[in-house]
């Protein structure tokens, strides 16, 4: 079974406790939303899902592919399926966005086949380059070190590069939205809708409803106060931007 499955998930940062019980159940194949206030532990069930060594998990389990990934380091679980798009991605500065991407792709390559020789170079530039032109990224772009005074909306189109490039069965997208003008989303939407399928789970976190309208999600899950606390079709981000996320808040609190 290749779901994503999160049972209770409770995770700390120095002490304090961020995520409270949360579960979450990713179909294969669907794309699901995760909407919410800031500061609600969005990222921080981003970085969770991928194994950043600062989110400390006190309780729960997730499963992907008959494992608990949260007993994988993060390159197991990338080597798994899991992809995280951040929302600030860093800037690596000495090494080119090809070369960056070709490392990923030859170690899950070596790692399907530990005598693989590597991605052909004609083979992965001609890739890269298709993928790009999807993307509408400048080719100057390859060879530019990963992130480095790059823009926001190019941060932003370097991350799901890196995504179309190494074929993810779960993506996490955690706010690729924000700072997109909407040129650029459309154009980060388009790459995200020609990637997806029946072997792709996708995870849209975003603080605004504005990118679902271009990555329609499956499902729609609310998440507050760390924890996913309703859960609907489409209709309930419009509900969200209209209605902002205290009607939500007085239902969980059970205020009239
Ligand atoms: P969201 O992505 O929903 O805006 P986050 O997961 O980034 O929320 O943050 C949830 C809470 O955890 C916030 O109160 C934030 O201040 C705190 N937090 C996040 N990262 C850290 C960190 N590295 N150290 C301390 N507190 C953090
Ligand atoms: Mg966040």
């Amino acid at each position: 079974m290749s779901d994503l499955v999160v049972k209770n998930l409770h995770v700390s940062i120095e002490g304090k406790e961020i995520l409270k019980g949360l579960n979450l159940t990713l179909p294969k194949g669907e794309v699901h939303a995760i909407m919410g206030p800031n500061g609600t532990g969005k990222s921080t069930l981003a970085y969770t899902l991928m194994g950043h060594p600062s989110y400390e998990v006190t309780k729960g389990e997730v499963y992907f592919k008959e494992k608990n990934i949260l007993e994988l380091e993060p390159n197991e679980r990338s080597l798994l399926g899991i992809f995280l798009a951040f929302q600030y991605p860093v800037a690596i500065p000495g090494v080119t966005v090809a070369n960056f991407i070709r490392s990923a792709v030859n170690s899950r390559r070596r790692a399907e086949n530990p005598s693989d020789k590597g991605v052909p170079l004609l083979e992965f530039r001609r890739s890269v380059k298709e993928k790009m032109e999807l993307l509408k990224m400048d080719p100057s772009f390859a060879g530019r070190y990963l992130n480095d005074g790059f823009s926001g909306g190019e941060k932003k189109r370097a991350e799901i590069l890196q995504m179309a490039m190494l074929k993810p069965e779960i993506a996490v997208l955690d706010e690729t939205d924000s700072g997109l003008d909407i040129d650029a989303l459309k154009t980060v939407s388009e790459g995200v809708n020609t990637l997806r399928g029946p072997e792709l789970g996708v995870l849209v976190i975003t603080h605004y409803q504005r990118i679902l309208n271009y990555i329609q999600p499956d499902v729609v899950h609310v998440m507050m106060d760390g924890r996913i606390v309703e859960s609907g079709g489409k209709e309930l981000a419009l509900h969200l931007e209209e209605r902002g996320y205290d009607w939500i808040r007085e239902k969980v609190n059970g205020v009239a």
